[in-house]
């Protein structure tokens, strides 16, 4: 007995419709992307409840005539590419023909679109699939699209649904992805009858992320600019230190689509690697473009990811962009500080306390030349010149762990600690590129059995510890002798040691190269290794500290990430203070 049967038209889009049609956030999505295609310059999107009871879409694109209108509600009907050679250089958006059948086969669906030099439009409604009305119609030219009670003919479907507010901020964050896709096109956002944005057409993409969070953000982003080869990577990212508990807002488009990709998702967090806090993602506004056909867009029902030919290409090439902008902006601190200080602002004295320590401990001096008063702590203002531009002065410790600075901007902030343990660990990381970290030999050397992965994986990374000041050799089967170590692990029990890189060491290495595998060891034992907090540093140390940091790659933060040093503007004072509202 034959079985199998062909689907109804109807079921077959509301099969399609499981795929592509998730949530109301899918039906934005590929609503917006139709008018994007259509060439609009202009977006209205307007919901209610989450877009469960309704969704609008009206753009001033192209339009349809009457026939497309009714045609592109046919499955596999699409005007975008004809052959199997166009879906290799695709430009648009869509290309499947799938996205109105399947939203028309699960809502009360109508269309209405006018071309720009038709007299007349053409309204189609259309219920669960079936067209029930087609009439002239359709005022302004464009399209209008609205989709009413989603899912009502799917109850298992609507019952996936979350809560109004969830699939409004899902609704939101599809928008702010389109938006900033696009500065060129102005977007509206109307909510339960509320406007929640009304994006104006901008020029730059700087712009158009002012417009949508605002300028405190924006002032602590870098543009990423990248050559012009086959592979470009430019937009804007946070500063080193800037983070967030989510990936909401790291926005990433490959050929001007919003993807999710695990491959640039990795490499944002390699080039990020020292710059940011454990279990933070960086903000990104990052833009990937290549060659079409070195891109397959074909693989998500819901377009949301792309397969690339050369995925390790295009890792590398994002992870140089990243690394290369957050070290630009090391320069305009360093700057401040290179500068020498001129003669009557002396920089500091070696001999006078200024905290009120005990004698015994003194550290920290002000003026030079001159005896210890209370007077040249503070001295009058009009001895006291502006700081020029450029130029820091250091005023004194706080509670034994910060370093306080003035610049022309107001006040700088440096933890001590952190910034050692900055500085303690590119050293460390240079010397291990160049020669290997230096070693020292042990009493007596350590014969440690090993399990037999562990094993393995000390034998395929022996160089790098090696490089890395660790005298290991093999000894026999899973057997090693460990016979040196770099000086600043000496204090450890070897044993102990070996076991401790293994385990810590083992997943973070599985995909990254031995240089991060030494990377990784080095922030793992800097810490141990660094000024602690309540070390009093004398005044040239101090002075030492803050030249180091300032002539590392990323001085913003110490090698987990946590800032290193913090800027409060006198605005920022002025406020606190009520002088400024
Ligand atoms: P796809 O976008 O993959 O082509 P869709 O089902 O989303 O498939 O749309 C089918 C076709 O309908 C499109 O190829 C396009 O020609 C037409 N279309 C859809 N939305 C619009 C719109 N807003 N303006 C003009 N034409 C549209
Ligand atoms: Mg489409």
């Amino acid at each position: 007995m034959s079985r199998v049967r062909l689907l109804s038209d109807t079921l077959a889009s509301q099969v399609a419709a499981g795929e592509v049609i998730e949530r109301p956030a899918s039906v934005v999505k590929e609503l917006v992307e139709n008018s994007i295609d259509a060439e609009a310059r202009s977006i209205e999107v307007m919901i209610r409840r989450g877009g469960i009871s309704l969704i609008r879409v009206t753009d001033d694109g192209v339009g349809m005539d009457r026939d497309d209108a009714l045609l592109c509600l046919e499955r596999h009907a699409t005007s975008k590419i004809r052959t199997a050679a166009d879906l290799a250089t695709v430009a648009t958006l869509g290309f499947r023909g799938e996205a109105l059948p399947s939203i028309a086969s699960v809502a009360r669906f109508r269309l209405t679109t006018r071309e720009k030099e038709a007299v007349v439009g053409t309204e189609v409604l259309i219920s669960g699939g079936k067209i029930e009305t087609v009439r002239d119609g359709g005022e302004a030219p464009g399209t209008q699209i609205e989709v009413r009670s989603l899912f009502y003919n799917l109850p298992a479907r609507r019952k996936f649904l979350r809560s109004e507010n969830t699939e409004t901020r899902n609704i939101e964050h599809q928008l702010y992805l389109q938006a900033i896709g696009h500065p060129d096109i102005a977007f509206s956002l109307v909510r339960d009858e509320r406007v929640v944005f009304q994006l104006p057409v901008t020029k730059t993409l700087r712009d158009r992320i002012r417009d949508l969070m605002g300028s405190e953000l924006v002032a602590r982003l870098l543009e990423v600019e990248s050559g012009k080869g086959r592979l470009r990577v430019s937009g804007f990212i946070g500063q080193a230190g800037v983070s967030r508990a989510s990936r909401a807002q790291q926005f990433v488009f490959v050929n001007g689509r919003a993807i999710e990709s695990p491959v640039i998702g990795a490499a944002l967090k390699e080039g990020y690697h020292t710059a940011l806090m454990k279990g933070q993602f960086p903000v990104t506004f990052l833009f990937v473009e290549l060659d079409p056909a070195e891109v397959d867009v074909n693989v998500h029902p819901a377009k949301r990811e792309v397969r690339f030919r050369d995925p390790a290409g295009v890792r590398e090439a994002v992870v140089a962009a990243i690394r290369r902008t957050l070290e630009s902006d090391r320069s305009s601190w360093r700057e401040q500080f290179r500068a020498p200080a001129p003669p009557d602002i002396p920089f500091v004295n070696p001999e006078q306390p200024l905290a009120p320590a005990d004698d015994s401990q003194a550290t920290f001096p002000v003026t030079a030349g001159q005896p210890t008063v209370t007077d040249d702590r503070f001295p009058p203002n009009e001895e006291r010149r502006p700081l020029p531009e450029h130029q820091f002065r250091i005023l004194g410790i706080l509670n034994k762990l910060y370093v306080l600075m003035e610049n022309a901007e107001g006040l700088v902030l440096v933890d001590q600690h952190a910034a050692h343990e900055r500085i303690l660990f590119e050293e460390l990381r240079r010397r291990m590129e160049e020669q290997g970290v230096p070693s020292q030999r042990l009493l007596l050397p350590q014969v440690i059995e090993l399990a037999p992965r562990d094993a393995e994986w000390i034998e395929r990374n022996l160089a790098t510890l090696q490089k890395m000041g660790l005298g290991v050799e093999e000894f026999g089967r899973h057997t090693f002798k460990l016979e040196s170590l770099p000086p600043f692990l000496s204090g450890a029990e070897p044993g102990r040691l070996l076991q401790d890189v293994i385990d810590s060491l083992k997943s973070a290495s599985n995909s990254s190269s031995p240089l991060r595998l030494g990377e990784d060891m080095i922030a793992k034992t800097v810490c141990r290794h660094a000024v602690k907090a309540n070390d009093l540093l004398r005044a040239p140390e101090v002075e030492k500290l803050i030249r180091d940091l300032l002539e590392c790659e990323l001085p913003y933060c110490c090698p987990h990430g946590r800032p290193t040093m913090i800027q409060i503007s006198l605005g920022e004072l002025e406020k606190k203070f009520g002088r400024k509202v």
